[in-house]
């Protein structure tokens, strides 16, 4: 069996498909394996899904490569493009149960979901805009050649995504590779399997060729490994820890030297000045470190508040934080849902004890809340010191840091005074601070006066330790694509 009815909390009921998808088929992994996938917020079994070895990613792979020398290479850019905006029309179609399944299976609150939802059809959809304007030049160099400059796919794409957005990662991935003319193997986390494998269902419908999209449900170090050191991968990308982006890189390189993208970890700085609008900077300092439960790579995990605001905004922000509503995924009303899974709650908690012991103050939280589910109280720490480990180290959870700095140079200085470099933000109502603030600190992304609010039309990524590549707006296109020159000779030999 593939495929079982499930239950969601307010949703009623619907079909899960719980097999590999592979040649637009749900199929059995080859040895027969499942495992189980767990309900965060109860930390009971939602259900079993079928779970891919070397031997399936090999089949996958297969798939993926017939597809890309078959049916997807012949196809129109035009074409391309209409079914990437078929898919996201049916993303939409199934938003419902799309965010059920993803609230279900990983915790994050409804409302969330949802935006996810629309992020994933609205990245699908933008890259199936991108299909055909995948466009090469023409370079003159001397009078007897004709250049021209092609873009052409790489191949057969491998892509691994982690646990905490998993249809964003889904759409991020597979829009842009999809675009260019790429077939996909792609492997979801193994924490959360179960809305990409609905995601699957809707590529068939869409109408995609047979391998042309693959899915694979399981783990890191089986299924993950054997795409990255697989001989017929052209490509892997791969968004998760930076532990394990070294891990895909050795195995590119120790295998067929494939091309690598990375998204890695981050431990971004917020820093707020003296002249910005308080209130304002809160709000986005709250959401910059407790947007889904801090499970976010770009989380602005290290708050830096100007010396004279500081009594102030520690107040004030220890105000708004416990005012988070912490609880039920389902429930409308909940901005934060429980840590995807007991490693990750003891992860996080490990972290806390760590900051303790060290000599920081625990302002608001700490704590776990009840005794079911992985639910931890947003916590803001201070009195703490560079060297820290919790000011260091990404903490992927709710816990932030918060200290002082006096000048900007000082906050330029400490904001960039860490090994990643994915996301940072500056809050001043002063045009020439936010400017000169953004040009200095080292990272892919700067926001002013607001956080997270990506956009699938801006590129996303690392600098440093985060990462290679951008993923998202015209820039991702770089990473599925091969640059080929053609110069043709038009004048006699030039020997002879
Ligand atoms: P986290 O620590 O947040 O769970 P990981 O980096 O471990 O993040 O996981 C991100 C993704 O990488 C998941 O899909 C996971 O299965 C996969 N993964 C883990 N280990 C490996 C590995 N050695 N090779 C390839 N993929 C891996």
């Amino acid at each position: 069996m593939t495929s079982i009815r499930l239950k969601t909390p307010h949703n009623g009921e619907y079909d899960q498909p719980t097999g590999l998808f592979i040649n637009n088929e749900f199929v059995k992994g080859v040895d027969g394996k499942t495992f189980e996938v767990i309900n965060p917020t109860d930390e009971t079994v939602i259900c079993s899904v079928h779970e891919a070895t070397e031997k399936d990613v090999d089949i996958a792979v297969s798939a993926a490569r017939k597809a890309f020398e078959g049916a997807w290479r012949k196809e129109t850019p035009e074409n391309r493009g209409r079914l990437l905006v078929k898919l996201a029309d049916l993303f939409e179609q199934h938003a419902e149960d799309l965010a059920a399944v993803e609230s279900l299976d990983n915790g994050k609150a409804i409302s969330m979901a949802k935006g996810d939802v629309a992020a994933s059809a609205g990245c699908l959809r933008y890259y199936g805009g991108w299909a055909d304007k995948i466009e090469g030049k023409v370079v003159d160099t001397t009078p007897d050649t004709f250049n021209y400059i092609k873009k052409e796919p790489i191949g057969v794409c491998g892509q691994i995504i982690p646990w905490n957005f998993p249809l964003l990662m889904w759409s991020w991935k597979i829009g842009p590779a999809v675009a260019c003319g790429n077939t996909v193997v792609l492997k979801t986390a193994e924490q959360t399997p179960l809305s990409a494998l609905y995601a699957a269902k809707l590529i068939k419908e869409a109408g995609f060729p047979p391998g042309v999209i693959n899915v694979v449900s399981g783990f890191g170090k089986v299924a993950g490994a054997a795409i990255a050191s697989h001989m017929d991968v052209d490509k892997v990308a791969f968004t998760g820890s930076t532990v394990v982006g070294r891990q895909v890189m050795k195995a590119a390189a120790g295998s067929n030297l494939k091309k690598v993208t990375l998204e890695l970890g981050g431990k971004s700085p917020n820093i707020v000045f003296e002249d910005a609008d308080i209130d304002n900077a809160i709000s986005w300092v709250n959401f910059g470190i407790y947007f889904n439960h801090g499970q976010c790579c770009c989380a602005g995990s290290r708050v830096y508040v100007q010396e004279s605001i500081y009594d102030k905004f520690i107040q004030k922000f220890k105000e708004r934080a416990e005012q988070n509503a912490v609880g039920d995924p389902f429930h409308h009303e909940t901005f934060q849902g429980p840590q995807v899974s007991q490693l990750q709650f003891d992860r996080i908690m490990g972290y806390i004890e760590d900051g303790k012991k060290a000599g920081a103050v625990v302002e608001t939280g700490g704590k776990r809340i009840g005794d079911k589910g992985f639910f931890i109280e947003p916590t803001i720490f201070t009195n703490v010191t560079e060297d820290m480990k919790i000011v260091q180290e990404e903490i992927f959870g709710p816990v932030c840091t918060v200290s002082k700095f006096k000048t900007k140079e000082e906050a330029i200085k400490i904001g960039n005074n860490t090994n990643y470099g994915l996301a940072a933000a500056v809050h001043t109502t002063n045009l020439n601070t936010a400017i000169e603030v953004s040009n200095a600190l080292r990272a892919g992304t700067v926001w002013v006066n607001s956080y997270n609010t990506l956009h699938w039309q801006l590129p996303f990524g690392g600098f440093k330790q985060s990462g290679h590549g951008r993923e998202l707006g015209e820039a991702a296109l770089n990473n599925y694509t091969e640059t080929k020159t053609v110069s043709i000779r038009l004048g006699d030999a030039l020997f002879g």
